[in-house]
């Protein structure tokens, strides 16, 4: 294999952005082993059934539907409501969530962000809402919950349809409610890099039961029975060998949060009193997951942009992303079609965040490591 130019200098940093958790190597091969006798490996087997389970009453939501990963249960979601027109959406998210609208055939309007937590802002919603508007596409961002109560308010009002990108939020609750409970749909992503993964995999969690059934049938075929096909569907199934790592690392969830929560603490407390960097708030209102660490830098407070922070905490082998950047209301694919001036606080905030370093396995001398070198470059 040749390496491209931009390859040469890319040797991975020594403290990496993110880094996926594993269960034991025993672990996870003592629940694979039944596959060697079962030969099911795919199309809602055993161990398929139990993760369903085992999540169902972790996220505690009976109405859930497996899928290959978060996107395609996100564009399944979309397609089982069959929605139309424009949906009021956030620019300030991950590719997906704007790409799954556009693939749909749908319209993204978007609305600007909170400056404080940066998800969709409730006045911004009522402001963007057409005749043609058909539902509200919010995400719930880097582990801290929407204003899910404001957002489902203005639904009610107008008629639309709620429903959550909740890739960053597994784990995280409000009001002592799951992260699973708002809206009329949910999607959670299951990548390698999330809090909880499958390698690749999701869910779509929603209210209404008799959805599960067109999700599992949008996912697989449109086959609805034996020798019936009933609906236009794809392939989107989760198999037996991600649902193994599933409920290895359902098993560990806990752990996993409260070792993320000590890296958080340690950034927080080294990091709340530099100038010119903002960090959001912990709910009060509930818990959070500690999916991300985002620092916001205000270039001439610190003295320092955030791209040339990035590039120096590289050049000390510590990996910074800048998360979410560019809006994807700016992306190559939609030139032309949107207007990032439009959501302000989200154009600010594409500029100024990055993401530290942030996973189970970090080590708190590692973490103190990486606040030493922010502190360093500070003015
Ligand atoms: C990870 C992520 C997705 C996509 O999930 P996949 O499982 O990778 O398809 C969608 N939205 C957000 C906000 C994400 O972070």
């Amino acid at each position: 294999m040749r390496l491209r130019d931009s390859d040469v200098n890319m040797t991975p940093p020594a403290i990496p952005v993110t880094r996926s958790s594993m269960p034991s190597f025993e672990e996870y091969v003592a629940t694979i082993a039944p596959l060697w006798e079962s030969r099911w490996l795919t199309n809602r087997g055993a161990l398929h059934r139990e993760l369903e389970e085992g999540l169902q009453e972790y996220l505690a939501s009976p109405y859930l539907a497996l899928f290959t990963n978060g996107h395609l249960a996100l564009e399944s979601i979309l397609e089982a409501f069959d929605l139309k027109g424009d949906v009021v959406t956030t620019p300030f998210t991950f590719a997906s969530t704007t790409q799954a609208l556009v693939r749909r055939g749908l319209t993204p309007v978007f609305a600007d962000v909170r400056s404080d937590n940066y998800t969709i802002d409730p006045e911004a919603i009522e402001s963007a809402i057409t005749p043609e508007t058909s539902a509200i596409l919010a995400v719930h961002v880097y582990g801290g919950l929407c204003d899910v109560e404001q957002i489902e308010g203005i639904a009610r009002d107008h008629d639309l349809r709620v429903i959550y990108d909740a890739a960053h939020a597994f784990g995280a609750t409000r009001h002592g409610q799951s992260a699973a409970s708002f809206g009329d749909a949910s999607m959670f992503s299951f990548h390698a890099t999330k809090v909880f993964h499958t390698i690749e995999g999701g869910a779509a969690v929603v209210r209404e039961a008799r959805l599960v059934e067109r999700l599992y049938q949008l996912q697989n075929f449109g086959i609805s029975g034996p020798e019936e096909v009933a609906l236009v569907g794809g392939n989107a199934k989760l198999d037996e060998f991600a649902a193994a790592m599933g409920l290895c690392n359902l098993q560990n969830i806990d752990t996993e949060i409260a070792r993320r929560a000590t890296v958080d603490a340690v950034y927080r407390e080294n990091l709340s009193d530099v100038a010119g960097l903002y960090i959001p708030e912990l709910p009060s209102h509930g818990t959070h997951n500690f999916a991300y660490f985002p620092v916001q830098i205000d270039a001439r407070r610190f003295g320092m942009n955030r791209d040339a922070v990035v590039d120096h905490l590289r050049e000390h082998g510590i990996g910074a992303r800048k998360y979410f950047s560019p809006l994807t209301s700016e992306f190559a694919a939609y030139s032309g079609r949107f207007d990032p001036s439009e959501t302000p606080i989200a154009l600010q905030a594409s500029r100024e965040i990055l993401t530290l370093p942030l996973y189970a396995d970090l080590r708190v001398d590692e973490a103190e490591t990486v606040c030493r070198v922010v502190q360093g470059l500070a003015r």
